[in-house]
């Protein structure tokens, strides 16, 4: 049995792995590319194999880095079934056609303002048709059950703690177990269950965004979150735009200004989130509170009876409405997508706030090397938007302990619920540095044997 790394890397973004058993070949998740030109070219030489001679696809969950090539592949001539979670497949049909949308959008403006990009926008990847094309494929599977995808294949999803519907997956095929950690959660965060541990792999697949890193602890997250709200909107008299994945973060983010509105520590908040699709994406967040921890279903409660107590939040639909942000000068929170600024709404936002000193932009989500957002975390001066420079003078906030992904002490409590080391070991979903850093600190802690693979390389197992 062999297995191909086509993306996710030596970099965080395009997870996708290639299983080919000798009989059946499938893929664990299928993602887009995130991160400046680079990333557009691997998008556009997406898929290296042919979708044809793919049986089925098992999703770990919906963030497009792990699932937005899915209409390409369907594009391409895939007819096997996707497997996914059913909140999972519920936002993937958000997730999907809101990526379809943008590119839509982005190849209409740049082909309007050629000058101002100085390139020729790429190709749409592909069409909400696709999307509907590879939709109707998905079919939903229960967290813990036996899915019999075909004849000497079967699999599990479990709880990831992630995002909603996120999942390991562990697949057995030929004599082995393979589990694949996909994202994994910080265990005991806010809204969803802590990652389930796995007791037992031949071959394991780990995550390691944070593999080089610990979060802050909650409580001085908190405090400097609550800070950066504060001080912009009491002191400065600003805005604060907060750049966030329609699905997970932007929930999240919600969550805690009605969790600290609850305590008393911020007041009188405006929100806006203005994202087309995180209304959706917050309706079905709450059609499965039944996946909620305890404290999120005692905030759910609360803000049932209490309703006059709760921040003022609305949801942005119309372009106009967005637009009509742009004339508030203080006072207003604006959640936006995408979360690492590279394309969606927030990019007008930033457009008419990172130039204010009164104003803040609070990034609380891992920002990939060559996004908008990384550069702006890193300390830029001018950030280029719509082909116009703009100096940088908001205050820039980067609350790493709000992460939807495990640190490095979570990475290694997940691994150390393996009874036994597994025989292989892969370090994927990291910058090359951090994989690295991760697999050295994996066999020095638990002497396992690692390997960081490259994209592209193909491994037996
Ligand atoms: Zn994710």
């Amino acid at each position: 049995m062999k297995i191909t790394f086509c993306g996710a890397a030596g970099e965080v973004t395009g997870s996708c792995y290639l299983i080919d058993t000798g009989e059946v070949r499938f893929l664990v998740d299928c993602g887009m590319f995130q991160g400046g030109h680079e990333g557009d070219l691997k998008n556009q030489h997406f898929p290296p194999f042919d979708p044809k001679t793919i049986d089925f696809v098992l999703i770990t969950h919906a963030h497009i880095d792990h699932s937005g090539m899915l209409p390409r592949l369907a594009a391409q001539g895939f007819r096997g079934t996707v497997y996914a979670t059913q909140p999972t497949r519920e936002l993937l049909d958000v997730m999907l056609r809101d990526s379809a949308h943008i590119q839509a959008k982005e190849t209409e403006w740049a082909e309007k303002h050629p000058h101002r990009n100085g390139h020729v926008p790429p190709d749409p990847l592909y069409t909400v048709e696709d999307v509907d094309l590879v939709m109707e494929r998905v079919e939903a599977v229960e967290y813990g059950a036996q899915v019999l995808p075909c004849p000497g294949v079967a699999c599990r999803f479990l709880e990831a703690g992630h995002i909603l519907g996120s999942a390991i997956i562990e697949v057995q095929a030929q004599g082995k177990t393979i589990v694949f950690s996909g994202d994994l959660g910080q265990p005991d965060r806010p809204i969803l269950r802590s990652p389930t541990l796995v007791e037992h792999a031949d071959v394991v697949l780990i995550e390691s965004t944070y593999g080089n890193r610990l979060h802050k602890n909650l409580d001085d997250t908190l405090e400097e979150f609550i800070y950066a709200v504060n001080d912009t909107l009491q002191r400065k008299h600003g805005n604060v735009i907060m750049p966030a994945f329609t699905v997970g973060r932007t929930q999240e983010i919600l969550y805690l200004l009605i969790d600290l509105t609850r305590q008393r520590r911020l007041h009188n908040l405006k929100i806006y989130v203005d994202s087309p699709m995180a209304l959706a994406a917050t309706e079905i967040t709450m059609k499965h509170i039944e996946l909620f921890n305890q404290e999120a279903q005692k905030l759910f409660a609360w803000g049932q009876e209490r309703r006059k107590e709760m921040p003022d939040i609305r949801f942005v639909r119309d372009v106009e409405e967005s637009m009509a942000l742009n004339e508030i000068r203080s006072g207003a929170i604006i959640i936006s997508a995408s979360g690492m600024c590279d394309a969606g709404r927030i990019k007008h936002h930033l457009r008419h706030n990172l130039g204010r000193k009164e104003c803040s932009v609070v990034f609380t989500g891992f920002q990939a090397m060559g996004t908008l957002g990384r550069r702006l975390i890193d300390g830029v001066k001018l950030a280029r938007l719509f082909g116009e420079e703009i100096a940088v003078r908001a205050d820039i906030y980067t609350i790493g302990g709000l992460s939807a992904h495990a640190d490095q002490n979570g990475l290694l409590h997940w691994l150390g619920g393996f009874r036994q080391p597994p025989h292989q070991t892969f370090v994927v979903h990291g910058e090359s540095s951090t994989a690295a850093m991760f697999s050295d600190l994996i066999h020095e802690k638990l002497n396992w044997d690692v390997h960081v693979p490259v994209e592209n390389e193909t491994v037996t197992i």
